[in-house]
């Protein structure tokens, strides 16, 4: 993969090496198996397998399971498959947060009885209760803080044995009521949920908070940097205290250490599998590997490469502070690529019919034209010509506007690799519409320059009537109407606006016989059109992965 830039990541362990030359940098990416991984996830990987990559260390892949609602093996599964489409691996090192389980339970048994966490009664309605959650300006109560060890201890342990039911005891842990840092005063560490474990079955009733468990899974793992985004920072002193008041041997003094990086936002796009899994099981999407949703596999499945989203995600960097990325930049590097390796073919969106009444019925000839001119060993092929054609609707005007250099009436114009033809005469239906075109060709200089050295402006793609295949394209626009996602009112849900045409199906398209045995997958340039690739689910349709220009800057 391109190597990110230097960045503040890369400061801090510089400084963290300096102090501590021995230390092997070890990073995780720790999914939460509820979703399939989104292009916002491909930047936490490229900066968790990225910065262990860079100085010589290791990257874990760990499921953070903690949490039993909605968590599913297909998940896991999905993720790994994606992970390793982008091409970063774990090794050995792939492991689950619920394995610690036991772990934490132990731990949680030691802070207690270190007097540093209790077993607390307040009702989920009490602890919103200003009375005990204080505010700004008054630090927060708990009656059960200073509960004997013993009683905390008994009572922990008959939460676990689920003695008692959802919501009517916590474990909390004691640290600082006063906090200034809602996080701090004393958070719950332990709730009892009735859920069963996707690993784990009905073994626990009794489940440890993200900020408590995934501390000691990175201090287990000897993880030396936990890497994670912004919304993480407010709760790093409870990491650091969590940290620092469970003992696990074998680590530094301070490490495990957790560094915040800015999420990647983009425009249009929401990057939140909540979001994106109400639009799956709605129906809005056709499963999560659409090709107009964000995750990985649909992003795949549209003809994105992994090379192409890695090059994207190492142009946006790595920052400190929030941003939102233009959409167009990500389609940019997709063109960047293709443009120098997708071998070229011709599809006609709109066909409409071109005769050449000069040319004999039942001849074929064939022009051989270049399957990629940036790419000298991509060699050419030969496209059968008729008399019979089609062209593109967008390339004839019956009344041509000014400038206009493409088909129309008495104008001469190139048929790309071919003759130059001329249009006579425009048949049309009785309903008015066009019929076909007719033309006479210049036959005389087969696809090379007019002899007598007059100018033909105009050069546009066809195909042959009697050799051109029938396909549906899939035409693309963002999903969402909101450029900036955060700009989403309270009010209002994200599935307000979804964009009506972020779907546009093309039926009676044409597209020239070599396309018929692509591969799904494939990525082509359509001439004058867009980088395309054939669905992996739908027979005989394509996909327009991003149109051939941009309106970058525009
Ligand atoms: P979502 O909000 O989509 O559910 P999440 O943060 O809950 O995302 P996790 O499975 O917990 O999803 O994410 C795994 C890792 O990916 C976390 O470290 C998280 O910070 C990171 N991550 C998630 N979204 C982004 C993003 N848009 N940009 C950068 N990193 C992200
Ligand atoms: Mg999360």
């Amino acid at each position: 993969m391109e190597e990110l830039a230097k960045n503040f990541i890369y400061d801090f362990i510089d400084k963290d090496l300096a102090d501590h030359p021995e230390m092997k940098v070890h990073t995780r990416f720790p999914p939460e198996p509820n979703g399939y991984l989104h292009i916002g996830h491909c930047k936490a990987l490229c900066v968790d397998f990225g910065t262990a990559k860079k100085y010589g260390g290791l990257c874990n892949l760990r499921m953070d399971d903690t949490n039993p609602a909605k968590e599913d093996t297909e998940y896991v599964d999905a993720i790994k498959e994606d992970i390793h489409w982008l091409g970063f691996d774990w090794d050995d090192r792939f492991f689950y947060g619920s394995d610690y389980f036991e772990t934490d339970y132990e731990l949680a048994c030691d802070l207690i009885k270190k007097e540093l966490a209790y077993v607390c009664e307040l009702s989920a309605e009490e602890f919103r209760d200003p009375k005990y959650c204080g505010d700004l300006t008054h630090p927060a109560v708990s009656p059960y803080r200073d509960r004997p060890i013993e009683e905390s201890l008994d009572l922990f342990e008959r939460m676990k044995n689920g003695e008692f039911p959802e919501g009517k005891y916590t474990l909390r842990a004691k640290i600082d009521l006063a906090s200034g840092n809602f996080c701090m005063r004393d958070p719950v560490i332990y709730r009892i949920k009735y859920v069963e474990h996707h690993r784990q079955g009905t073994k626990w009733c009794i489940f440890p908070m993200y900020d408590f468990a995934h501390p000691i899974q990175d201090a287990l793992e000897h993880v030396t940097h936990s890497l994670c985004s912004l919304e993480y920072e407010i709760h790093r002193p409870l990491y650091n205290w969590v940290r620092d008041n469970v003992n696990i041997p074998g680590n530094e003094v301070g490490f495990p250490r957790q560094i915040e990086f800015a999420r990647l936002n983009i425009t249009y796009t929401v990057l939140s599998k909540r979001f994106l899994r109400t639009l799956v099981e709605t129906g809005v999407v056709d499963g999560w590997d659409d090709p107009r949703m964000p995750t990985l596999c649909g992003l795949r499945r549209r003809g994105y490469t992994a090379s192409s989203i890695l090059d994207f995600i190492s142009r946006t960097g790595v920052a400190k502070s929030d941003s939102l990325v233009d959409i167009r930049q990500l389609e940019a590097c997709l063109r960047d690529e293709l443009n120098q390796t997708a071998p070229r073919r011709i599809a006609i969106e709109k066909p409409i019919k071109v005769v050449i009444d000069t040319y004999p019925e039942g001849k074929t000839e064939y022009f051989e034209v270049s399957n990629n001119p940036n790419d000298e060993n991509a060699g050419t092929r030969k496209l059968p010509f008729t008399k019979e054609l089609y062209i593109d609707e967008s390339d004839f005007a019956e009344v041509p506007p000014p400038k206009f250099f493409r088909m129309r009436q008495d104008g001469e114009v190139r048929l790309m690799g071919a003759y130059i033809v001329k249009c006579e005469s425009i048949e049309k239906n009785a309903d008015g519409s066009v019929k076909a075109i007719h033309c006479t060709a210049d036959l005389e200089t087969g696809n090379g320059m007019p002899q007598d050295g007059r100018k033909v402006k105009g050069t546009i793609h066809w195909l042959s009537a009697d050799y051109a295949k029938d396909a549906t394209l899939h035409l693309y626009n963002n999903l969402t109407t909101l450029e900036n996602p955060s700009d989403k009112p309270d009010d209002k849900d994200y599935t307000d606006f979804i964009n009506p045409e972020s779907l546009i199906v093309v039926k009676g398209a044409k597209i020239e016989p070599a396309l018929a045995d692509a591969a799904p997958g494939e990525q082509f340039q359509f001439v004058r059109f867009g980088y395309f690739c054939k669905d992996s689910k739908n027979e005989g349709v394509f996909n327009r992965i991003v149109p051939l220009k941009d309106s970058f800057g525009k």
